[in-house]
């Protein structure tokens, strides 16, 4: 029997992949027969290491830069994905940013920034993308929500509203798009081992893992298994959810 988790053939697009959890999202996907193409800002040195590093295991990246919050830079960047691959089967809305903030205290700048990116950045892509997806009546987006959008956290009001939005941005394009073989999921990770919290202390840290049932920070690997999940034929019934990967954080 063909493996549900096979990907052969798909072509799958991943905003903000540079590292973390975007990174490993696109090893998983690539591992499992896709063609990837990763997006970021910029290109770097140490991303073409990585590059060169994932095709020595036979794993090859396509790249693509811009920013996800700029309009125009996204409609370019599909017309590019048409030209050069005719279609497209699967897009993860990854790129985000979390800057901590008190709402009194919250800079218009700073309230402006995470929406652009986080949600706005979500919104774009997902029309883009649900147009090359629709040609082919089929496809699945997944969008990377977070437990602060589910739930909630003190000091991170604006970091959550704009989390919060992409579940109602799930919600509504999975009834819009289901019509055309579409499927979309959010993903809600919890405490995840990356660079968007090693500004943490020490303290928070311990904290923070105390609260999870499992006893342990996630990795980007564990969010990118339950994209593959998303992504592929596993779910092919499943459209509209949110998935927590948190160790049970909030159980
Ligand atoms: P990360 O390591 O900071 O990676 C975020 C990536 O997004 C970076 O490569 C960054 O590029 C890119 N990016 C930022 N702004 C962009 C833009 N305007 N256009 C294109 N790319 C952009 O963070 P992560 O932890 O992997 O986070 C990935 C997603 O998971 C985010 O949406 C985050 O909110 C969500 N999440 C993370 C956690 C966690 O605990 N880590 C928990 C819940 C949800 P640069 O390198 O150029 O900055």
């Amino acid at each position: 029997m063909e493996s549900l988790f096979n990907l052969n053939g798909k072509i799958a697009f991943v905003t903000g992949a540079a590292r973390g959890i975007g990174w490993q999202t696109a090893l998983m996907l690539a591992s499992n027969g896709a063609k990837v193409i990763i997006n970021d800002l910029a290109d770097s040195e140490n991303l073409q290491t990585k590059i060169k590093d994932a095709k020595e295991q036979n794993i090859d990246l396509t790249t693509l830069f811009f920013d996800v919050s700029d309009y125009v830079q996204v409609k370019n960047a599909y017309s590019s994905i048409f030209k050069e691959f005719k279609r497209l089967d699967i897009l993860v809305n990854n790129a985000g940013i979390m800057e901590d903030s008190m709402i009194s205290t919250a800079s218009e700048a700073h309230i402006e920034k995470t929406f652009k990116i986080n949600t706005f950045g979500a919104i774009y892509n997902t029309q883009y993308a649900s147009r090359l997806m629709a040609r082919n009546n089929s496809g699945s987006i997944i969008n990377i929500s977070s437990i602060i959008g589910t739930k909630g956290n003190a000091g991170e009001s604006v970091y959550s509203a704009s989390k919060s939005a992409l579940i109602g941005l799930t919600l509504s394009t999975a009834k819009e798009l289901a019509p055309l073989g579409i499927r979309v999921n959010a993903i809600a990770p919890g405490f995840i081992d990356t660079d968007l919290v090693s500004h943490f202390s020490e303290e928070i840290r311990q904290k923070t893992i105390s609260n999870i049932k499992l006893g342990r920070i996630g990795t980007p690997e564990d969010v990118a298994k339950a994209v593959l999940f998303f992504a592929s034929d596993l779910s092919a019934y499943i459209t509209g959810q949110v998935l927590g990967v948190d160790g049970g954080m909030i159980i």
